[in-house]
């Protein structure tokens, strides 16, 4: 661990130079950033801001004008949420530091209008089934329903998280329902994964702590939200980097640090069940995503199933989603390793795929922004923009690329060095394939 100021190169060479073990803590060399989260007045603030900002959108979507031009959808689905998926890639999980929807259960909380349970264990066992179920519902009614067009479904989708949110805070301590039920946060937690960040502790100086306060909180302080405290975090799929427990240890154990992009989805091999799931969804959805929207193809299907918009996209979106869960079956054989006394179960073919997924989601949202960018603005009398095809085939075939790259690297570290010796080349070279084949199937419908 990195304990002086680190300088550009020390930055450089731990963003682009894979070593397992480097990584600088940057509370060491930025104190300021220390100071902002320990400031928690920050944090509530810019959360009452986001509260203000959805309070607004959900009313203007529910009474406003049930046009494609409400500035409701453009500021949803073109600002919010592209911003968070690129957020992804830099800060993680952050968001949910700023997040509205916990708001009223934490203020419910406050006021002891709450029963303030602690949640079942049986929850850690099931909980990532049922949000994969929520997201993929999220995801299907998307496209069935024309969300991004729909100002009243755009708000009833914020109303049902704001609804998940608040009902489980009035049952449970915490914020059970991120840590159990958000699809979001099971979307955002995987993709964080392979961000710039980790939010981590110094185990060296957790250890012989007796008061655990950063899981069970301290005098008039609560505890972790999420029930984990800075010494359970191991990787960024749970932890909302809100920072809190920050103020509450105190042998200055947890901090940020920078690291390599592929670092954790190296060491975790795709450990985790969230992933399995998620990932060879999501890119099945990316592409029955772009086929709705590009292929003359899907219309004559949809004709042939007495348009029925519903039954063709879920047949589409099932027949994409089988065929990523093969894809990645036969990566992992290929790999040769899917399981070991020490780590369990594992898919390594799951963080190659990483990469690709969420360059993927970042094309399909980046694309919808700078398309209605120009009617967004026009709508306040800012002018217009008009952002030509082919710039847009640009940005996705040099994100695509970089996607691309990931996923090689990830696949050659594994080859290479995790699994030295195990993986043949023959091997390799048909990896290799199957992340060529499926960046071609990105560049064809996107
Ligand atoms: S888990 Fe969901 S509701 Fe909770 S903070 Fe994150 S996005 Fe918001
Ligand atoms: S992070 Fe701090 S409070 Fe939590 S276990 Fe470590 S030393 Fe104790
Ligand atoms: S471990 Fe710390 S930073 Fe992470 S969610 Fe809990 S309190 Fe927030």
């Amino acid at each position: 661990m990195t304990k002086h100021r680190a300088s550009v190169k020390d930055i450089l060479r731990v963003l682009f130079v894979y070593d397992e073990g480097t990584r600088i803590n940057l509370f060491d060399s930025f104190p300021w950033l220390a100071s902002f989260f320990r400031k928690r007045i920050y944090f509530a603030l810019l959360r009452s801001f986001s509260d203000v900002v959805f309070t607004i959108l959900i009313f203007w979507g529910l009474f406003g004008p049930q046009d494609r031009y409400n500035p409701v959808l453009f500021i949803s689905w073109g600002i919010w949420w592209t911003s968070i998926v690129l957020s992804w890639f830099f800060v993680g999980r952050m968001w949910c530091a700023f997040c509205p929807f916990p708001g009223i259960g934490r203020i419910l909380q406050h006021f002891s209008l709450s029963l303030k349970k602690r949640p079942p264990r049986l929850l850690d066992r099931y909980c990532t089934y049922i949000a994969t179920l929520f997201f993929a519902f999220i995801i299907w009614a998307e496209a069935v329903f024309h969300l991004k067009y729909s100002p009243l479904g755009t708000s009833l989708l914020l109303l049902s998280i704001l609804t998940g949110a608040t009902f489980f805070a009035l049952i449970y301590k915490g914020q059970a329902w991120c840590r159990y039920f958000c699809p979001m946060g099971k979307i955002i937690g995987s993709a964080a994964t392979m961000s710039l960040l980790e939010f981590r502790p110094d185990l060296e100086k957790c250890r012989g702590c007796k008061t655990f306060a950063c899981k069970r909180g301290k005098d008039a302080l609560h505890g972790c939200p999420v029930y984990l405290g800075a010494f359970n975090v191991r990787n960024n799929l749970l932890c909302l980097d809100c920072g809190h427990c920050l103020i509450l240890c105190e042998n200055n154990s947890p901090a940020f640090y920078l690291r390599h992009p592929l670092r954790e989805l190296i060491i975790n091999k795709g450990r985790h069940l969230t992933c399995t799931y998620i990932i060879p969804f999501l890119m099945a959805s990316q592409l029955s995503r772009f086929v709705q929207e590009k292929c003359s193809c899907y219309q004559t299907w949809k004709a042939y199933f007495g348009h029925s918009e519903a039954l063709t996209f879920s047949l589409v979106l099932g027949a994409w989603f089988v065929f990523f869960m093969l894809l990645i079956r036969l990566g992992t054989r290929l790999f040769n390793f899917w399981e070991d006394e020490l780590f369990g179960r594992f898919s390594p073919m799951v963080p190659v795929m990483v990469p690709l997924a969420f360059t993927g989601e970042l094309i399909y949202r980046l694309e919808y922004f700078l398309r209605h960018l120009g009617e967004f603005l026009n709508y306040f009398g800012l002018g217009r923009v008009n952002i030509s095809p082919l710039g847009l085939k640009i940005l996705s075939l040099l994100l695509l690329l970089c996607g691309f790259a990931g996923s090689i690297y990830v696949a050659y570290i594994f080859y290479a060095k995790e699994f030295k010796g195990a993986v043949s080349f023959k091997n390799f070279l048909a990896i290799l394939v199957l992340i060529i084949m499926v960046e071609a199937l990105y560049l064809y419908y996107s």
